[in-house]
């Protein structure tokens, strides 16, 4: 099986794409990048959206593009108490 070594190529590859895409890659480099994309489609859609996001940020005057740009659709329920629970209960002031 070639799952694995196909999974750190995906990595070695997404870790260039933005070098990739401006054209900052060595021949080699974007030979192998060139021929991991055509084959896997999680990083060539992968490509796209850091294509348009490059293309977006062409538009403003700032350069840093975000390193990771893992789509993370489970990480949205998050559940936090606003304030402070489990002081100041109805029971604990002195009635007088
Ligand atoms: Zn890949």
């Amino acid at each position: 099986m070639f799952a694995i070594g196909r999974k750190r190529e995906c990595r070695r590859v997404r870790d260039k794409l933005s070098e990739y895409i401006d054209d900052r890659l060595g021949i080699d480099e974007r030979d192998s990048a060139e021929s991991h994309l055509e084959s896997c489609d999680a990083c060539s859609q992968e490509l796209e959206a850091l294509r348009m996001t490059v293309h977006l940020l062409n538009q403003v005057p700032v350069v840093p593009v975000p390193r990771s740009f893992a789509i993370r659709e489970t990480e949205t329920g998050r559940e936090q108490v606003p304030g402070s629970r489990g002081w100041g209960g109805p029971s604990s002031s002195a009635r007088l």
